[in-house]
């Protein structure tokens, strides 16, 4: 079956495993590799309003296919790329990418925003703020059309130093998302001192809706934290038709997810959602949304 299938499957599946088993050094020296050799590719998942159906917006997720270890995941590599350094590199080149591609929508008459993940040890150089503020500049991207995403454990590092730089982006207009929320830092203190717009909630609750009792609790609470503190809700890993039915009922502002669709290239993201006139502008009108 595998052979018959010809050589593009079989070494997209089993190259697959090899990049697990794999030493660390090798993978990563892979990895500083493939940066070179532009085997990384940004995808972007859009955002949907549940209220309209539109689409407002998208996440940058980066992406590695490599020709000898095949599709290798940001689970995996990312947190490789976090411990070795090489994020600082690796996330430049993605923001600059998000920022470039937002510019590009925004010209041709769609203004998206665009979130970027940015890991801690990003977060923490000293001049990101500086090249965020650069970048914006050198491709005319309003700073309102660039969001960053943050886990929680940001809130965890050297406390003063963070705020004022998280107090600096909303400063320059760009907005603060903090991502997988709910399953990291517990003191929701930081809520209402610092500049957030949007909470993401943590796939992890929304797998067991319509019908889980804790994981109900768990979104209608944060809905109601992000309405009376005015920060956005948007809610991660919406796989099912349910999923979002039981996300209205809760008055849940946004969803991602599967249902709608995987990330995807810039050029078909671009196709299929975001060109004026495309088919899936009311993305909840769509069978695939
Ligand atoms: P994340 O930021 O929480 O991104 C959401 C993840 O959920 C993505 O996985 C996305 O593909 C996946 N996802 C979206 N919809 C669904 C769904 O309906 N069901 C399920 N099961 N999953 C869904 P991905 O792309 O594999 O990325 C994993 C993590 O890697 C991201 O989690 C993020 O923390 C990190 N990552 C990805 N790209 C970047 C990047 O450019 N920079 C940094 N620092 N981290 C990144
Ligand atoms: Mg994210
Ligand atoms: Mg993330
Ligand atoms: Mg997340």
């Amino acid at each position: 079956r595998v052979k018959d299938r010809g050589r593009g499957n079989y070494s997209f599946y089993q190259p697959q495993m090899n990049a697990h088993l794999l030493s660390r050094m090798k993978l990563e020296h892979a990895m500083r590799q493939a940066l070179a050799a532009q085997r990384f590719a940004v995808h972007y998942q859009p955002q949907v309003s549940l209220a309209t159906g539109g689409i407002t917006g998208a996440e940058a997720l980066l992406r590695w296919t490599d020709p000898e270890l095949g599709t290798v995941s940001p689970g995996l590599f990312i947190p490789l790329a976090e411990e070795s350094g090489f994020i600082i590199v690796l996330g430049a080149w993605v923001m600059e990418q998000a920022v470039r591609e937002a510019a590009k929508w925004m010209h041709a008459g769609h203004p998206l925003v665009i979130s970027v993940n940015v890991s801690t040890l990003e977060f923490r150089q000293p001049d990101f703020v500086e090249r965020v503020t650069r970048l914006l500049a050198v491709h005319q991207l309003p700073p309102a059309l660039l969001e960053i995403e943050l886990t929680e454990s940001i809130m965890l590092q050297d406390a003063l130093e963070m705020e004022e730089r998280l107090r600096e982006l909303a400063g320059l207009g760009v907005s603060l998302a903090i991502d997988d929320f709910g399953t990291g830092y517990s003191n929701l203190a930081y809520l209402k001192k610092l500049p957030i717009h949007k909470l993401k909630i943590d796939q992890s609750f929304i797998r067991g809706l319509p019908d889980d009792e804790g994981d109900l609790a768990i979104v209608r609470a944060i809905v109601g934290m992000g309405q009376a503190l005015h920060i956005e809700v948007v809610a991660e890993g919406v796989e099912t038709t349910a999923q979002r039915a039981a996300l209205q009922r809760l008055h849940c502002g946004h969803f991602q997810g599967f249902l709608c669709t995987p990330a995807l290239p810039a050029t078909e993201f671009w196709q299929k959602l975001a060109r004026p006139g495309a088919a899936m502008q009311d993305a909840l009108a769509d069978p695939l949304c």
